[in-house]
């Protein structure tokens, strides 16, 4: 029975992963062509549903899996932001807000990155980062403009791109992960609109200095095009000051958010900081798409955007610790320097064969091809408990 069970497991794993798939650049190839059907846009066509989600699928089908898959703190969302919705739920915050978000945290927001009337930018809320992202993509790009990602890059980089009919271009970060403006530029053509950075790095784990990013900054204001930064792991940023890109490029959009440091992913929440005219821009998207933020977590978020993170944060740290010192003799891995993420190299070189064998050994982690061009890696979540690690670690090293 067991047996069966591992068998499916592993069918389904190759035919989610393996399958011929669109390219990269999201030209619907030969093989996907002939399933196209009429009555479905080809913008809708044109996109996979996301490779973690089929690994969670896979997940519910074992028993009590070592978990280092997901992409979310461990920790419930903080007592004060769950008081203070509660609070907005009994004293009727049930209606729409402006679809900027709410005075009082925009006015938070404001006062935390020195936003003045004179700086040129504003900040509003989004429907958390990917909410952000969709507007600002949307307010960038036009079909056809290309923009740049990492490879890694987050997946939603992508399809995004690929939903607008704009054309997602690549600049390289292997083995090391760091942010090279030399490579970025090798990338950029007369049809480059944006270049996206993510820091820290998600499935790497990768935290940029400064040095790295003002050298993209420039390259970015050189070439006069745009600079989206995502910061969503600001807050896990392990051994240096995370770097802010504000201030350094008008033509910047920060998005951020609290899912991840606040413990709130469902709650669907961020920020989009920009240059005014842009942000105009993503409000007319907003008021026709999103409306606004959810009111009862724009309410919670007034009273909770200045809470004390540092006792989650040291806690993360010590798991980046540990996790690293239990796989670095047994794999080729570099240490993150911030989110919860660590992207070892796969034994035997294919991060989806290697991740089948974890999936029959109850182990959950992501393979490196639903962030990459590359199956060379694959992710481990440390947003776990200690237990959970140490067994998904002696697992590995095991498989190792
Ligand atoms: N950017 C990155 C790099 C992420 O890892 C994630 C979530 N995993 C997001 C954006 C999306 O964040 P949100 O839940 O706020 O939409």
């Amino acid at each position: 029975m067991l047996n069966q069970g591992l068998d499916r497991v592993r069918l389904s794993l190759r035919g989610s992963l393996r399958r011929p798939r669109q390219s990269h650049t999201g030209a619907i190839t030969t093989a996907t062509r002939y399933k196209e059907n009429l009555m479905i846009s080809r913008r809708a066509q044109s996109i996979d549903a996301s490779g973690i989600r089929k690994v969670f699928d896979l997940g519910a089908t074992l028993s009590d899996p070592i978990n280092l898959s997901i992409g979310q703190p461990d920790f419930d969302a903080l007592d004060v932001i769950k008081e203070s919705a509660k609070r907005a739920i009994d004293t009727r915050k049930s209606g729409y807000t402006v679809t900027q978000g709410i005075l009082m945290l925009r006015m938070k927001l404001r006062e935390k990155f020195g936003l003045t009337d004179e700086s040129g930018k504003d900040v509003f809320i989004t429907c958390g980062v990917s909410g952000g992202l969709m507007l600002g993509y949307m307010a960038m790009l036009d079909p056809g403009d290309e923009i740049l990602l990492p490879d890694p890059y987050f997946c939603l980089y992508r399809d995004l791109a690929l939903m607008l009919n704009a054309v997602p271009k690549y600049y390289d970060t292997y083995p090391t992960f760091g942010l090279s403006a030399e490579r970025i530029e090798r990338e950029i053509t007369p049809k480059t609109r944006a270049i996206l950075v993510m820091n820290p790095g998600n499935p790497t784990g990768y935290a940029a200095v400064e040095r790295e990013l003002n050298d993209v900054v420039a390259l970015a204001k050189r070439k006069n095009i745009w600079l989206i930064y995502d910061e969503i792991y600001s807050a896990f940023s392990y051994d240096h000051a995370h770097v802010s890109c504000l201030g350094k490029y008008e033509n910047t959009l920060v998005v951020n958010g609290f899912a991840k440091s606040h413990g709130i992913p469902g709650w669907r929440i961020g920020y989009a900081i920009g240059p005014n005219e842009l942000i105009q821009n993503m409000l007319k998207i907003q008021q026709f798409s999103f409306v606004c933020a959810p009111s009862i977590v724009q309410w919670a978020l007034v009273d909770g955007i200045d809470v004390d993170l540092s006792k989650k944060v040291a806690e993360y740290k010590e798991k980046r610790d540990f996790i690293y010192q239990a796989l670095s003799s047994k794999f080729s891995v570099e240490k993150p320097t911030g989110a919860f993420y660590i992207f070892p190299e796969a034994p035997g070189g294919s991060g989806e064969a290697f991740v089948e064998k974890c999936v029959a050994n109850n182990l959950l982690v992501i393979p490196g091809s639903v962030f990459s061009r590359r199956d060379s890696h694959f992710r481990i979540s440390f947003a776990a408990s200690m237990e959970t690690l140490s067994r998904g670690a002696e697992v590995l090293n095991k498989l190792a």
